[in-house]
C-alpha cells in the first residue's frame, strides 16, 4: 500500500532522529486554554518572565505569528543523558549538558522541511524550538504525541517526558487520526509532592517557587527562602521529572550533541568555585547554560555552597 504524506513525513522525522511526530491544523487555540494562560500570568505565576505578557494574540493564535500557515508538524527529540552526573557532584539539569538544543532541533526541523519540498515542491514553512511566542506543549497534544503533565511537562506514553519539541509551521493541509492514548496524570501527584519548594499545585506551575527559573531565568539573588532548597542544583532541576513513573525505562539519546562533554564529567566543586569568565566560554559557548550568564552561574554556584552550610 502506498505511502501518505504524512507517514513519509513522519518516517522521514524518525529518520532524523526524532522520537515522535504528529500534526495539527494551524488555528486559534482553545478559549478556554487561553483563559487558563491569562488567569496563569494574571497570578504573577510567570515570576519576572515579561516576555509571557507580550504577543499573547501571536502566542494564541500560530496563523498570526506564521501568516499563510495551515499545519504545525510537531516532533520530540529525546535528550535523556547516557551519562549522568554523580550524585555528589554539582547538578545541571539534564537537558543543558550538552550543545544548545535551539540549534541541534531547528537544523533537524529545517531538514525535514527540504525533505517536505522535495515531496511538494513550493512548500514554505518556518522552525521554531522555544524561540517564538508558541504553545510548544499544546500543540503536541493537539498533534496526537502525548499529554500534559502534572509537572507541566509534555509526557509521551511509553517515551517519558525528557524531550525537546519542535514546530515546523507549513502552509500545506496535513492530517491524522490520532491513536488512543492517557490524557491525564489520573491520580498520580508523585512530581507535586518531590518538587523541593511547593511550586508545583494541581493549578499549575509557580515560577517565583521553581529552582528552574530561580537558576537560569532569575537575574538578581536568590532569595534566603530557596537557597537552603537548592541541594546540588547549579543549573536548572529535574527532579519532578526524575519523580514521575512515565520517565522509569527512559532510553538514553542517540543524539551525540546532547552528551555530556568529559570535561564537565569530571569536574569537582573546587573546579566549578574556580571557573573563569574565560574557561566558562570556552566550555559553554554552544551550550543551553549560556542562558543564566557567567555571573547568573557563579551566583548559582555560590548560593548552593552557602545553602549546604545551613
Ligand atoms: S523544576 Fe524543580 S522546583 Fe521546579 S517545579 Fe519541578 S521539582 Fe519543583
Ligand atoms: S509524576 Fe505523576 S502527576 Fe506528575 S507528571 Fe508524572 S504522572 Fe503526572
Amino acid at each position: 500500500m502506498e505511502r501518505s504524506i504524512e507517514q513519509a513525513i513522519r518516517a522521514e522525522a524518525l529518520r532524523l532522529g526524532f522520537s515522535a511526530c504528529g500534526f495539527a491544523k494551524a488555528e486559534p487555540v482553545s478559549n478556554e486554554v487561553a483563559q487558563t494562560i491569562d488567569h496563569w500570568v494574571e497570578q504573577g505565576n510567570h515570576a519576572d518572565m515579561s516576555y509571557m505578557e507580550r504577543n499573547r494574540h501571536l502566542r494564541l493564535d500560530p496563523t498570526q505569528l506564521v501568516p499563510g500557515c495551515r499545519t504545525l508538524i510537531v516532533t520530540a527529540l529525546n535528550y535523556y543523558p547516557k551519562q549522568t552526573l554523580p550524585k555528589e557532584s554539582y547538578q545541571i539539569a539534564y537537558y543543558a549538558y550538552g550543545a544548545d538544543y535551539h540549534r541541534v532541533v531547528k537544523d533537524k526541523l529545517y531538514q525535514l522541511l527540504t525533505y517536505i519540498k522535495d515531496l511538494v515542491p513550493g512548500v514554505q514553512g518556518r522552525a521554531f524550538c522555544d524561540t517564538a511566542p508558541l504553545l510548544e506543549r499544546y500543540w503536541a497534544v493537539k498533534a496526537g504525541l502525548g499529554f500534559i503533565g502534572q509537572n507541566r511537562t509534555l509526557i509521551i506514553p511509553g517515551k517519558g517526558s525528557y524531550c525537546f519539541l519542535g514546530v515546523l509551521a507549513v502552509d500545506m493541509d496535513l492530517q491524522e487520526e490520532h491513536h488512543d492514548m492517557p490524557t491525564s496524570c489520573g491520580n498520580c501527584k508523585r512530581c507535586l509532592m518531590a518538587c523541593p519548594t511547593g511550586a508545583l499545585t494541581v493549578d499549575g506551575i509557580d515560577c517565583r517557587r521553581c529552582l528552574s527559573y530561580l537558576t537560569i531565568e532569575h537575574r538578581a539573588t536568590i532569595s534566603p527562602d530557596f537557597i537552603g532548597k537548592l541541594g546540588n542544583r547549579i543549573y536548572g532541576c529535574d527532579t519532578c521529572q526524575q519523580a514521575c513513573p512515565h520517565n522509569r525505562n527512559a532510553e538514553p539519546t542517540s543524539e551525540a550533541a546532547f552528551d555530556l562533554p568529559a570535561p564537565i564529567a569530571a569536574f569537582t566543586r573546587d573546579d566549578w568555585h574556580s571557573l573563569t569568565p574565560e574557561r566558562y566560554r570556552e566550555l559553554f559557548k554552544h551550550s543551553a547554560i549560556e542562558r543564566a550568564g557567567y555571573d547568573g552561574l557563579m551566583r548559582n554556584i555560590e548560593a548552593v555552597h552557602s545553602g549546604s552550610k545551613e
